[in-house]
């Protein structure tokens, strides 16, 4: 726990042990001033018919044994009614002690699980911005001690030149597909995305369309049957990146000439798309990761022969949530692995 948020959860915990001290408090003097009143009032009755002890038509003015009686008795009961409103307030005032130490523990957990979720996003948040920054110095770095050690040369050819500038642009291109993708996962995280009907055949073909070449170069076949009248609600155009997204990773992971088949089901309130490959698989234990942002999972196409920065599976999440989907994966090594988006009917 970090000690900004170690000192807002103590905050909270002081206020919420604030209010639970200032009702406790307003009932407390509440009951004393109440049982106050009631011993008043007992003692008042009970005194009357005492005074009237040994004097004939009773009355204050009784003389004798029985007035000496009375007396002692009167005495004796004021006595016992002070100690019974001591102990009252003496109660009253554990009762509250009480409640302050029981108050102050419950209240600290109660603030630390308030604030949980909110110092789970803000850690979220730092890797993010921590990753990000690294993965946009990475580049940076590269091009600027290559530019550097070319400029020192005194006996710089043309084509070393050239080289060095090919160089410097490979490395812009990987930048700027880092600042496109850091802008789609904005983009998509919460968006307010239009709500219009949606034909899943439609969003799949234009999908296969638009990886159509890349698939080609590496002699990839894309099957799918996509029945008519699959439809739901939301924005064909992101919906369309999301597809993309999983037939791009299943040509960049999968080696030449494999298949890539996409089909669907559905049933009453649902319908699911699936996109299956033959590729290299995932390990068990990374695929819990592959969703989040920046994970590059350690697989034999993955990281060290294909680029990328483990950004297209988080944007991919990101829209199937939008729409009310979830976006879940199935694979298995040296076999392949299995996407499926399943999104809501209309
Ligand atoms: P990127 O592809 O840029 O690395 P993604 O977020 O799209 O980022 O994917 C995260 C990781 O999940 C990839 O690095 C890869 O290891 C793994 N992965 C995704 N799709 C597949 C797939 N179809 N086959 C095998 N591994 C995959």
């Amino acid at each position: 726990m970090n000690i900004t948020l170690h000192k807002t959860s103590t905050k909270l915990a002081a206020l919420y042990l604030a209010i639970m001290m200032a009702i406790s408090l307003f009932f407390s003097v509440i009951v004393y001033r109440l049982s106050a009143q009631e011993f008043n009032r007992v003692r008042g009755d009970q005194g009357l018919v005492v005074r009237g002890i040994g004097v004939p038509g009773g009355g204050p003015s009784a003389v004798g044994p029985l007035s000496d009686l009375r007396d002692q008795f009167i005495e004796r009961q004021d006595a016992v009614y002070e100690e019974v409103k001591t102990k009252v307030l003496i109660h009253l005032a554990a009762t509250n002690v009480l409640i302050l130490i029981s108050g102050g523990v419950a209240s600290y957990y109660l603030a630390r699980r308030t604030l949980q979720p909110i110092e789970e996003a803000h850690e979220a948040q730092n890797r993010f911005t921590a990753d990000a920054s690294h993965e946009l110095r990475t580049p940076i770095a590269a091009m600027r001690s290559e530019t550097e050690v070319t400029l020192m040369n005194p006996k710089l050819t043309l084509g070393q030149a050239k080289t060095q500038l090919q160089s410097n642009l490979e490395e812009m291109d990987k930048l700027t597909a880092l600042s496109e993708g850091l802008l789609r996962l904005a983009r998509f995280e919460h968006a307010d995305l239009p709500k219009k009907p949606i034909e899943l055949r439609q969003v799949v073909q234009d999908a296969i369309n638009r990886v159509m070449p890349t698939a080609e170069a590496r002699n990839i076949l894309i099957t799918g049957e996509i029945p008519d009248g699959m439809k739901g609600i939301g924005d064909a155009a992101s919906l369309t990146e999301a597809v993309v997204i999983l037939l791009d990773n299943a040509i960049k992971y999968s080696p030449e000439k494999s298949e890539i088949a996409v089909s669907a089901a559905a049933n009453q309130k649902a319908m699911s798309l699936i996109v299956k490959d033959q590729g290299a698989g995932i390990k068990a234990t990374e695929l819990p990761y592959i969703f989040e942002r920046f994970y590059r999972a350690d697989t034999a196409r993955s990281k060290q022969q294909v680029h990328g920065y483990g950004l297209g599976l988080a944007i991919a999440k990101n829209i199937v949530e939008v729409h009310g989907g979830v976006l879940t994966a199935k694979s298995t090594v040296g076999k392949g692995s299995a996407f499926t988006i399943t999104l809501p009917k209309a």
